[in-house]
């Protein structure tokens, strides 16, 4: 049993049906409640909960307040490959794209570590395009060690890996794996994945519970939000949510909503627009809705986003944000603007993001202290 067994229970259609024919008075009952359901949720992402927002957005702080307190955790994003051997529509680092490869050396891991470090950041994301062969385990068993040395929270974004292979690379000292589906509509997720092992869109599906089973402390979930009509893929993303909670109650979850940016090739900066446009005060919505379903899954913000808009859904129920990142191989060390895969939005320093966080009167938290208090370290 995964979570592509119960995805087939449900279907894309009747589920976007019956978001869109939430009531205001299902609204009104969803935000009584103490305790909310997946149909509670419906009718939050609706467009029947649009005038609710106010009240929504007030009882998502307070429960991230009651939970969470005033601290943000901070991370970077570390780029180690952008090699790919997969053609997504989206991406400026699909194979299809004539870009300039590069995969970063242990000598160029050290710069880059050296250069993060300075910023006083102690959590990193390192991620990779999806090559197999190239930039797999072996290249993953000299990097992460080497890594793990410089920062004492390590997550990773890169392809789908076996059980046994998170297995090892936790022993190697990795504590998390952000792996988003994209969209959960199987036919649209064929027409962006055109080539290479990511066009298997079940393995990617039932990756989260690969990383539950290998005891990865914290998961990542999400999708790309603008390949597919927003409110029935997030309808998705809460289910899987559900689904990893109710199985595997040992790992802590975390969930992404990045919206599409333009990239070198990507359809968001062609002729091709999103299929499905959301809104700063959508995005506002979803935030609060999966706040008010889940008290306790960690809501990430990336600097796709803009600052001011950044700033302003902190409050809101964003636990973790990424800070100064590039999204390029070699970008913290160099400068080498042609290899990013997509446009950061906020290209605040670390340090002034830090200050916009103080000012609104939060705490920045470099370290992710949780992790020790989960059992791994203590
Ligand atoms: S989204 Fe990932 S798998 Fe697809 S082209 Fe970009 S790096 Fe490769």
């Amino acid at each position: 049993m995964a979570f592509s067994d119960h995805w087939q229970t449900l279907d894309w259609d009747d589920i976007r049906l019956s978001i869109y024919a939430k009531t205001e008075a299902d609204v009104r009952r969803a935000l009584a409640k103490p305790k909310r359901s997946l149909e509670d949720f419906k009718a939050l992402i609706s467009p029947a909960a649009e005038p609710f927002l106010e009240e929504m957005a007030q009882q998502a702080a307070a429960l991230t307040r009651r939970r969470f307190g005033y601290t943000v955790n901070f991370y970077v994003p570390l780029y180690l490959s952008n090699l790919c051997a997969n053609a997504c529509t989206y991406c400026g680092f699909s194979m299809e794209n004539r870009i300039k490869r590069r995969t970063l050396s242990l000598d160029d891991i050290e710069r880059e570590c050296d250069a993060i470090k300075a910023m006083s950041f102690d959590s990193i994301l390192l991620v990779t395009g999806e090559h197999q062969t190239k930039v797999g385990m072996e290249y993953f068993r000299r990097a992460v060690p080497a890594i793990k040395r410089h920062f004492s929270y390590l997550a990773m974004e890169v392809q789908p890996l076996a059980q046994a292979e998170y297995a090892e690379l936790k022993g190697l000292g990795l504590d998390a794996v952000m792996v988003y589906q994209e969209t959960y509509n199987r036919r649209t997720y064929a027409e962006h994945h055109l080539r290479g092992n990511k066009t298997d869109f079940s393995y990617r599906l039932d990756t989260p519970d690969r990383l539950a089973r290998a005891g990865v402390d914290k998961i990542g979930i999400g999708s790309l939000i603008g390949l597919d009509e927003w409110r029935t893929d997030s309808f998705f993303v809460a289910s899987h949510l559900d689904y990893l909670e109710r199985t595997y109650w040992r790992s802590r979850y975390s969930i992404s909503f990045p919206r599409l940016r333009p990239c070198e090739g990507g359809r968001s900066q062609n002729q091709l627009q999103p299929k499905s446009v959301m809104t700063d005060r959508q995005l506002v919505q979803l935030i609060c809705a999966y706040r008010l379903l889940n008290p306790e899954v960690e809501l990430s913000l990336s600097t796709r986003e803009s600052p001011a808009f950044r700033d302003k859904v902190l409050p809101l129920g964003i636990t973790s944000m990424s800070a100064a990142s590039k999204t390029q191989p070699g970008g913290y060390a160099d400068e080498v603007p042609e290899l990013e895969q997509f446009s950061v939005s906020d290209e605040r320093s670390a340090s002034e993001v830090a200050q916009a966080v103080k000012a609104a009167g939060f705490e920045v938290v470099w370290k992710d202290w949780e992790q020790g208090y989960s059992g791994h370290q203590v």
